[in-house]
């Protein structure tokens, strides 16, 4: 339906604004990506744009693609006062996010090592569905994570003060309250500390390809060549559990403050109400979940890395999530205003000069990290200043998939995938080698497309390009 949308400028273009919509609905694309957009993610920007005190444009990004109530790579930004705070705008895995490590090492420090070093990382960070780990949590150490984040994690001995600082929100979701989270959801996560996950969780270690832009390269402490880690995982069985518990409750309770949902799925509740609070208090803790998990992890693989290879160095080169909704500040008609920010599949991409930046990124702009596939490159981009007026500053978070999880597993095999990738030099490890199918390359849009669409588009740009070496799935 072209002719419904008007080319607002390169690889930007706007929804035409129907009835019930409050605002302007902006898509980030090329004509490629726009053309095997389908119906229902632009249906979902749609509500989005329908809901009450929405501050537009609602964006969706290049990797975008449907989702529970709002679209994957959805952003969608609220008035604290006459706005709303959705647990499907947030997703099922709160917080998840990808946090890429620098080593100290280059590629052919990996040469002898890399089978050992693959095996040490499958064995000590528990990855799967439901898969638990060493660490029980008691009640106190559950709300104090809970309450803590990575900043709880770092006093535990689990990584360095320095860490945080290049963490968003400095590793802590200050408006967090272990006492809106369920104890089904705290039970679940009792072991589940410091563990992957199943399905796209990664743990991945990479090289440094190519740089696009030497400056902004050196100032993050990358280099071409160098050995880096990802890790991508999220908020466990807790996040799950929280969206799962607060969901129904917005259905429910929609009516009684007079929100019409253009859809149930998309269930939401009005920022000052009190479900709203207390969801906002309950996400939060799950954003600390995740912020200590990832912690907890990159405690574990650097545990692995001083066994294997003593020389590396690993320090955090930034944490970035996806599922949140952030409280920020924006220029809007001229006059700065407080926002509730969904970001659901979408990464925050602060540009230079933000006050958030640590000193040494100031000049350059967030560092933005992008994965493509276990068998494909990833991408680390930086924040531009015009993405706070084009996209709430946030930027794609992925390739995003084009098959869904039912199809590639007919359409692939785990195991032929697992030889293939080893055949270009890639170690896969999973304790599902059938599940690899549905995370099979061919699962996923085009990674270079959609972050050329990001440069073009002005939300972000390109820094470094970076090839898998080892990946460990969940
Ligand atoms: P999501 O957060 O939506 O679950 O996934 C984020 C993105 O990670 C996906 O859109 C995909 O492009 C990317 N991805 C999925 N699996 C892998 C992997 O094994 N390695 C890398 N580098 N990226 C992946
Ligand atoms: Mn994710
Ligand atoms: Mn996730």
């Amino acid at each position: 339906n072209l002719e419904l949308l008007t080319k607002l400028g390169s690889c930007r273009w706007k929804i035409k604004r129907i009835s019930p919509m409050n605002t302007d609905a902006v898509i980030f694309a090329d004509e490629k990506i726009l053309h095997a957009l389908d119906d229902k993610t632009v249906s979902q920007m749609r509500d989005v744009a329908s809901l009450p005190g929405v501050v537009g444009p609602v964006c969706i990004m290049p990797d975008a693609h449907s989702g529970y109530g709002f679209p994957i790579g959805g952003v969608g930004a609220f008035d604290p006062e006459k706005g709303v705070i959705s647990a499907g705008g947030v997703g099922f895995d709160i917080s998840c996010g990808v946090r890429t490590l620098t080593t100290g090492l280059k590629k052919h420090h990996l040469k002898e090592v890399s089978e050992k070093l693959a095996d040490s990382l499958f064995k000590n960070i528990p990855s799967g569905t439901g898969v638990g780990g060493k660490l029980k949590l008691t009640n106190n150490q559950m709300d104090e994570m809970l309450s803590g984040g990575a900043s709880w994690a770092v006093g535990q001995k689990m990584g360095f003060p320095d860490d945080l600082r290049r963490i968003e929100n400095n590793g802590v979701f200050r408006q967090a309250d272990p006492s809106k989270v369920s104890k089904k959801a705290k039970q679940r996560m009792i072991d589940q500390l410091g563990t992957l996950g199943s399905g796209n969780h990664y743990l991945e270690v990479q090289y440094v390809e190519k740089i696009f832009d030497e400056q902004t390269a050196k100032a993050f402490g990358i280099a071409e060549n160098e050995i880096l880690v990802s890790i991508h995982c999220g908020s466990r069985g807790l996040g799950h559990q929280i969206a799962t518990d607060y969901l129904p409750l917005m259905v429910k309770s929609a009516a009684k403050y007079g929100i019409k949902l253009p859809n149930k799925d998309i269930a939401c509740a009005p920022i000052k109400s009190s479900l709203g609070q207390d969801y906002l208090k309950a996400m939060g803790a799950g954003i600390n979940c995740a912020l200590a998990n990832r912690q907890r992890i990159t405690h574990l693989v650097r545990n692995c890395f001083a066994d294997i290879l003593p020389k590396a160095d690993l320090k955090l080169l930034y944490d970035v999530s996806h599922n949140t909704c952030n409280r920020e500040e924006f220029l809007i008609n001229g006059h700065m205003k407080t926002l509730y920010v969904h970001r659901k599949g979408a990464t925050r991409a602060l540009g230079p000069n933000s006050p958030e930046l640590p000193h040494e990124f100031k000049k350059y702009g967030q560092p933005v990290i992008i994965g493509g596939s276990m068998g494909t490159s990833s991408y680390i981009l930086a924040g531009t200043t015009a993405s706070a007026e084009l996209s709430f500053s946030s930027s794609c978070h992925g390739a995003g998939r084009v098959m869904s999880r039912t199809k590639a597993l007919k359409s692939f095999k785990g195991k032929n995938i697992q030889d293939r990738l080893n055949l270009n030099g890639i170690i896969i490890k999973s304790g599902s080698i059938r599940g690899l199918a549905e995370e099979a390359p061919k699962a996923y849009k085009d990674v270079e497309r959609v972050i050329n669409v990001a440069e073009q588009a002005g939300i972000s740009k390109i820094i470094a390009r970076l090839k898998p070496i080892i990946c460990v799935k969940g």
